[in-house]
């Protein structure tokens, strides 16, 4: 263990830590900080900014979601198709490799007022729109979903 000591009052600790684990061996450090009022309250600050941005860029990933999810929604119904069709555009176009009930989850909760899905009556099948998976760009989709904004921190 070493502690830093800054003139303004800051005191960073460095803790040495043991990683034990199968295949891996060695020796990490970790710091903690105690710090003086003033960077405390910069430190806070700073969160708080972060926080800001964040919960922004999420309004905007959401607003872009829905945004695309209305074109498909405008797209005009033509004729109900087997799921399994939107299923094998799904892996075809994301080079997916998970199973079908993964895939099938994914696409009702996530396109669930969109593509129109239908179980018809003692039949175990469901059925979706094709012209609405036609129009749907599920790898461009995906990217929009899963963006990963780079942190700016310091
Ligand atoms: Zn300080």
């Amino acid at each position: 263990m070493s502690e830093i000591r800054h003139e303004c009052g800051c005191v960073y600790t460095e803790v040495e830590i043991d990683v034990d684990r199968p295949f891996m061996c060695y020796t990490d450090w970790e710091t903690f900080v105690r710090r003086c009022p003033e960077h405390q309250e910069e430190f806070e600050r700073k969160e708080r900014q972060e926080n800001e941005r964040r919960e922004q860029e999420r309004l905007k990933r959401e607003e872009a979601i829905e945004a695309y999810l209305q074109t498909v929604r405008d797209t005009a119904h033509t004729e109900f198709v087997p799921m399994q069709y939107a299923i094998d555009r799904f892996r075809h176009s994301m080079k997916n490799v998970n199973s079908k009930s993964w895939i099938q989850d994914y696409l009702r909760r996530t396109f669930n007022d969109v593509l129109m899905f239908q179980q018809k009556r003692h039949r175990c099948r469901v059925y979706c729109c094709k012209s609405k998976v036609d129009a749907i760009d599920f790898k461009h989709f995906w990217n929009l979903q899963n963006t990963q904004y780079r942190t700016t921190r310091g």
